[in-house]
C-alpha cells in the first residue's frame, strides 16, 4: 500500500483527518466543560444574589433570613438538587427545605477556585443522593456579623448535555473519515488518471515503434515535462537503435565480400589438382584477406565498446598526450619507411590530458597511419602538437590523394571509404569513427581539411587537464 501514491495520499488523509478530529474533540469537550461550568457559576451567582437579598433584621439587633417567606419552588422540594445554607459566624440561620439532610456539608474539601474580588469560593462535590453538585460560598460582614452564605445546584442535567454532545461527535468522527477517505480515494483516483493515461501511452511503445511519441498536448501540465524528457529519451533510443541495425547490416555486408572472396579462393583451390606452390599461395590470399577482417571485426568490437560508454570520464587519468603521440610516430615509422614516406614530428611542448592513454595513442596512430596510407610514394607526413589556450591542437598533414569536399562530410561515417581508398583491401572504413568517439569521449573534436597543392589535414583539438587537478 505505501508502494502506491494512491495509498499514501489515502494514508496521509485518513492520519491527518484522525488527528484533526481527535484535536476537534478535545477542544470540543475542553470548551463545553467550559461553558457549561461558566454558565451554572452564573446562575449559582445570581441564585446567591437572591438568598442574600433575604438577609435583614427588624430590631437591628437579630438577624433573619426571610425565606419562609419567600422562599417557594424548587428549594422547598426535597432532594430537588436546588440547595442553600446561611449562617451567621459558625451557626447555621437558614437552610432550603430541599435539603433533607441539614447537616450535609456543602462545601467539603478545597475549593475549586475563588473569586476574591467577589469574596466567592467554587466547590464540586458530590450531593447525598450521590449525584454531582457545584456550589457557591459567599462570605460578608452584616452589621459586624460575618455571614456566610453557600449555594448550591446539581449539574448531572448539564454534564448529561455536554456527554450527549461528545459522544454524538464521537459517533460522527468515524463516519466522517470514511466519508473523507472515501472522497479522497475518488480525488486520488482522478487525480491519478493522467498518470495511468501516461503509462497507457508509454506502454504502446516498444522496439518496434520507436518513432512514436508521447503526445505532450494531451497530458496533464505537470506530467508534460516528463513526457518532453521520455520523447528526448526514446528520440535518442531511436538515433541508437538504427545506428546499431545500420551497423549490423553493414558489418554484415562488408564483411560478406571478403568472405566471398576467401570462398572464392578456396572453390578454386579445390577445382584441380594443384601444386604445393599453389596451394600456398592460395593460402597466403585467404589469409590476407582473414587478416582484414580480423582488422575489421576488431574495429567492430571497439566500436561497440565505446558506444556502450565502455570509455568514460570515470577512468580517465592525467596522462601527457605528447607521449601518446611520441609512441604513435615511433609505431607509424616502419610503415612510413616501407611506403617511402618521410615521417617529421614537432612535438616540442609537454602537454597533458583527462584521458585513456591506450585509446588516444591509438587515435594519433589512427590518423598517422591513414597519412601514410593514403600517401604517394615519396610524399610527407608532418605531425604537430602545440597548446592553444586550454587546448592541445595535434595535427597531422599529408600530400596524399586527398579527400574531395562532398567526401568529408561522409568520411567520420562507418564503413564509410572514399572511392580513391575503395580498391584497397587495406581497410575497414573504421578507423576515423573510432578516432572521432575517442576524441569526442574526451571532450575534443576532430576535422579535416585540405591542402593546398593537395593532401589532407587531420586536427584534434582535447582540453588540457586542469592544472590544480
Ligand atoms: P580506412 O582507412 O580503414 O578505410 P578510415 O575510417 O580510417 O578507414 O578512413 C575512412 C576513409 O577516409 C578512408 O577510406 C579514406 O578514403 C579516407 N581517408 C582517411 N584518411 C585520409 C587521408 N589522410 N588522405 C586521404 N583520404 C583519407
Amino acid at each position: 500500500m505505501l508502494r502506491s501514491i494512491k495509498g499514501r495520499l489515502l494514508l496521509w488523509i485518513f492520519l491527518s483527518m484522525t488527528i484533526l478530529f481527535a484535536g476537534l474533540g478535545y477542544a470540543l469537550h475542553f470548551k463545553l466543560h467550559y461553558a457549561v461550568n461558566d454558565s451554572l457559576d452564573k446562575l449559582l451567582h445570581a441564585n446567591l444574589q437572591f438568598v442574600k437579598g433575604m438577609i435583614h433584621t427588624h430590631d437591628g439587633k437579630n438577624i433573619e433570613c426571610e425565606s419562609d417567606e419567600f422562599i417557594k419552588g424548587d428549594y422547598t422540594i426535597p432532594d430537588s438538587g436546588h440547595y442553600y445554607k446561611v449562617f451567621v459566624g459558625e451557626s447555621l440561620l437558614s437552610v432550603s427545605k430541599s435539603l433533607i439532610e441539614p447537616d450535609f456539608n456543602l462545601t467539603p474539601g478545597e475549593p475549586l477556585s475563588y473569586d476574591a474580588s467577589k469574596q466567592e469560593w467554587i466547590y464540586q462535590l458530590t450531593g447525598p443522593n450521590d449525584e454531582p453538585l457545584r456550589s457557591i460560598r459567599h462570605e460578608f460582614t452584616y452589621m459586624d456579623t460575618p455571614i456566610r452564605i453557600v449555594v448550591t445546584e446539581e449539574t448531572s442535567a448539564s454534564l448529561r448535555l455536554v456527554h450527549q454532545l461528545i459522544n454524538y461527535f464521537l459517533l460522527i468522527t468515524p463516519v466522517m473519515i470514511t466519508l473523507i477517505a472515501v472522497i479522497s480515494l475518488i480525488i486520488a483516483e482522478f487525480s491519478l488518471r493522467p498518470v495511468q493515461h501516461f503509462s497507457d501511452a508509454l506502454k504502446r511503445i516498444s522496439h518496434k515503434n520507436l518513432e512514436e511519441r508521447i503526445l505532450t498536448g494531451k497530458q496533464a501540465k505537470e506530467l508534460r515535462r516528463l513526457a518532453e524528457k521520455f520523447n528526448s529519451l526514446l528520440e535518442r533510443l531511436q538515433q541508437a537503435f538504427e545506428a546499431e541495425k545500420n551497423l549490423l547490416g553493414d558489418a554484415a555486408h562488408e564483411l560478406k565480400t571478403p568472405l566471398a572472396v576467401i570462398k572464392a579462393e578456396c572453390d578454386i583451390a579445390l577445382q584441380r589438382e594443384r601444386s604445393a606452390a599453389d596451394h600456398a599461395a592460395s593460402l597466403q590470399n585467404v589469409r590476407e584477406v582473414a587478416d582484414g577482417m580480423l582488422g575489421q571485426v576488431n574495429s567492430l568490437l571497439t566500436l561497440t565498446r565505446l558506444d556502450s560508454g565502455l570509455l568514460d570520464a570515470s577512468s580517465f587519468a592525467r596522462i601527457s598526450f605528447t607521449s601518446c603521440v611520441e609512441d604513435a610516430v615511433l609505431l607509424a615509422e616502419t610503415l612510413a619507411r616501407k611506403k617511402n614516406i618521410v615521417l617529421s614530428a614537432a612535438l616540442n611542448e609537454e602537454l597533458t590530458v583527462l584521458g585513456d592513454e591506450g585509446s588516444l595513442t591509438e587515435a594519433a596512430l589512427n590518423l598517422i597511419e591513414n597519412a601514410v596510407k593514403y600517401n604517394h610514394p615519396g610524399g610527407f607526413v608532418a605531425v604537430s602538437l602545440t597548446q592553444h589556450g586550454n587546448m592541445a591542437v595535434f595535427s597531422v598533414s599529408d600530400t596524399g590523394i586527398g579527400i574531395s569536399e562532398e567526401e568529408r562530410e561522409r568520411i567520420f561515417d562507418r564503413f564509410y571509404r572514399a572511392a580513391a581508398a575503395r580498391s584497397s583491401h587495406d581497410g575497414s572504413g573504421l578507423g576515423l569513427s573510432i578516432v572521432q568517439a575517442v576524441v569526442r569521449t574526451h571532450g575534443g573534436d576532430i576535422t579535416v581539411e585540405g591542402q593546398e597543392g593537395g593532401g589532407s589535414r587531420f586536427t584534434i583539438t582535447l582540453p588540457l587537464a586542469d592544472e590544480a587537478a
